[in-house]
């Protein structure tokens, strides 16, 4: 077949001005990409240029899918399950999710309060665009999780930040929560174990805060417990709609397959919460994505009633890790990481670093700081702008021992370097 190019010159001779570009909504404009993804796809980019990185970037576990959860998902398509499933999901992947709210947490719920989706961000989004819009609040504790504040944006509604620091071990007080709500509040966000930091907030703290929230709005908490099976030491993960009885009909409870099962392609998410929501986010998804995959839902199931040794295999080998990094962290002069009680995060304070000099570059914020180390050192972190505070850096441990330990040398003799 013969193809006739024509040549943008000819084309404006022809057709006279070039057809104009598309605009892109005011929504697209105001929203950032996820930094946490963007820093993922920058190691992917300059490995297949040939560099060695030494990535800490994403939260994705480096394990593969234990064995008998795949097996479920390749019986599932020999089976023929490979179609539509209702909106929420199906009504045995619904019950498996119920089922292990009532083992893990002793939280009695049944399917009608479970809706899965595609990863536990969808289920954020599910839940943000089922209850707030424009001129309400959303009150989120910072640092928060890079997605929270664009997917608030998203929906119209306000970002109330509550500001905490490294010598309050990143928690919230009831006095700070107090002070953020307003008549417009909807939301609050927790989200224990936490990403970026690590903090676990023991039950009794989370209890004081619940207090002062149910004395002081009407409006819903929004528990992000993704990492709750990752936790360390003596720290405990609480399932907060357990809190109080009150508190049951007021809790969306999100979490997902992502971090405990190394789940993360499958986009397995969920949202536990009292059924007329879970009927308002099933509409919002019937018109979004239709359901989640239904291959996906067959491997959910495995891997919430199947065998439970891998996930202690997997918190073993994380627990080391944790162990490594926080002890070599310690060593480096100038550097302050946070505790790390739970999920797969070190979150540390290198502001003492800003105003120095690296390989001729001048460095003045975490932004800055992660950028110089990639390039100089191959070093992979997120900058801690992203995750709402400033002066730190987030470095996964979701990675082999061995790379742990060459990149923090890399970074040790780095900041050596500064001047
Ligand atoms: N919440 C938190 C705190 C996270 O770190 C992540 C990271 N992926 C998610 C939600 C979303 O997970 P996913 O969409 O993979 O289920
Ligand atoms: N939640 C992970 C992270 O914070 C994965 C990336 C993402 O979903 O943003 O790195």
């Amino acid at each position: 077949m013969k193809v006739y190019r024509l040549s943008t010159a000819f084309c404006l001779f022809i057709f006279g001005k070039p057809t104009a570009m598309i605009r892109i909504s005011k929504l697209a404009s105001s929203i950032q990409p996820s930094a946490t993804i963007a820093a993922g796809a920058k190691a992917r980019e300059l490995r297949a240029a040939g560099i060695t990185v030494y990535d800490f970037s994403l939260g994705e576990p480096d394990f593969n899918t234990p064995q008998h959860i795949c097996d479920a998902a390749d019986a599932a398509i020999r089976k023929g399950q490979t179609h539509y499933t209702p909106t929420s999901g199906t009504a045995e992947a619904r019950k498996a999710v119920a089922q292990w709210y009532g083992r893990y947490h002793g939280l009695d719920v049944g399917p009608e309060n479970v809706i899965l989706s595609n990863g536990a961000k969808q289920s954020i989004h599910n839940t943000l665009a089922a209850i707030v819009g424009p001129g309400e609040d959303v009150i989120i504790p910072a640092p928060y999780w890079v997605s929270y504040s664009d997917l608030v944006k998203m929906t119209g509604a306000n970002v109330v930040l509550v500001e905490t620091t490294l010598d309050t071990g990143f928690k919230m007080t009831p006095d700070q929560l107090r002070a953020a709500i307003t008549p417009q509040t909807r939301i609050l966000m927790l989200n224990s174990p936490c990403n970026p930091t690590g903090t676990v907030y023991s039950r009794a703290e989370l209890e004081a805060l619940a207090d002062v929230y149910l004395e002081h709005t009407d409006g819903a908490i929004l528990s992000d417990e993704i990492y709750e099976q990752l936790i360390y030491g003596g720290a405990k993960s609480t399932c907060v709609a357990t809190l109080r009885p009150q508190l049951k009909e007021r809790t969306i409870t999100v979490s997902g397959a992502s971090k405990a099962y190394a789940m993360t392609g499958w986009r397995m998410g969920w949202a536990v919460a009292p059924a007329p929501l879970v009927k308002a986010m099933d509409t919002i998804q019937s018109q979004e994505t239709s359901c989640p995959s239904s291959v996906s839902q067959a491997a959910l199931i495995a891997a919430l009633n199947g065998p439970q040794e891998p996930v202690a295999e997997m918190l073993k080998e994380f627990t080391a890790r944790r162990e490594l990094v926080l002890n070599r962290l310690k060593t480096i002069p100038g550097v302050r990481p946070a505790p790390a009680d739970g999920a797969f995060y070190a979150f540390f304070e290198v502001s003492s670093y800003f105003g120095k000099s690296f390989g001729g570059k001048p460095v003045s914020d975490s932004l800055s700081f992660c950028a110089a180390l990639l390039e100089q050192a191959h070093v992979n972190l997120v900058p801690g702008s992203a995750f709402g505070c400033e002066g730190f850096v987030r470095m996964s441990f979701a990675t082999s021992q061995s790379v742990i330990e060459t990149g923090l040398t890399q970074l040790a003799e780095w900041l050596a370097g500064g001047k």
